[in-house]
């Protein structure tokens, strides 16, 4: 294994450690994924983090069929199919990290999309964060609803399930399953005084556009988004 893989696996495992920390999952819930030569870096299925090795970090090629070998030597998420599906679709993206956060998933089982209530909701690239549509995990169905949610998105909720974020790197996607939960909460915080008022289309459009070149950035890279 070439020094810059193990990297990376050590990286998939670091991430899935601070999402426990962060507390945005607890347990074996949630996955991690990250692009790697022509496939992907995923989280094995249902190991606790703190065990994880990085020659436990399972690679797949972007165009792993069901019927491959690598499910007869290896264990991937079960949910490697939106994570292969949205790293094939999404050339920009690098890296998914999948929660079952508490506030956004409170949302996602009233299959509520996040609304425009915070400007921070046009993090994710528009006036809302969408909600897509329940299906079983780990199925094809489950790929094709989030694929559709994330359409010009970089993060969507699962109905009954958990969230979804994208990112160019882990740090970045991590950045932001972390952000939809605080929205979550604070909507559903604003919530308790009434039906809260929202953004309007205009206000949310100058904040994507202010947004350019804005986000979680490393020292290294001023302009990065
Ligand atoms: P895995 O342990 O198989 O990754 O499953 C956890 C999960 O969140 C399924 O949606
Ligand atoms: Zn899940």
């Amino acid at each position: 294994m070439v020094e810059a893989e193990t990297a990376l696996r050590r990286e998939v495992i670091e991430t899935a450690l601070e999402m426990e920390r962060l507390g945005i999952n607890q347990g074996t819930s949630g996955n991690i994924s990250a692009r790697w030569r022509d496939g992907l870096l995923i989280t094995p299925s249902g190991v606790p983090y703190a065990d994880l090795q990085a020659q436990d970090i399972v690679w797949l090629p972007l165009d792993v069929s069901d019927d491959a070998d690598v499910f007869q030597q290896s264990r991937p998420s079960t949910e490697w199919r939106f994570h292969r599906d949205i790293l094939y679709s999404r050339p920009e993206i690098n890296a998914v990290v999948h929660t079952h956060s508490n506030a956004a998933t409170a949302m996602a089982i009233h299959n509520r999309d996040i609304p425009p209530h915070h400007y921070m909701v046009a993090v994710a690239g528009g006036n809302s964060i969408r909600c897509a549509p329940y299906a079983t995990f780990g199925s094809q169905a489950l790929s094709a609803h989030a694929i559709t949610a994330l359409k010009d998105r970089s993060a969507c909720l699962l109905a009954h399930h958990g969230v979804i974020a994208l990112g160019h790197d882990l740090a970045r996607a991590l950045w932001l399953a972390n952000e939809v939960e605080v929205l979550a909460q604070q909507y559903l915080l604003a919530c308790q005084l009434g039906t809260p008022p929202l953004l309007s289309d205009e206000a949310i459009n100058e904040v994507i556009e202010k947004f350019k070149g804005y986000g979680l950035r490393r020292k290294s890279e001023p302009d990065a988004g």
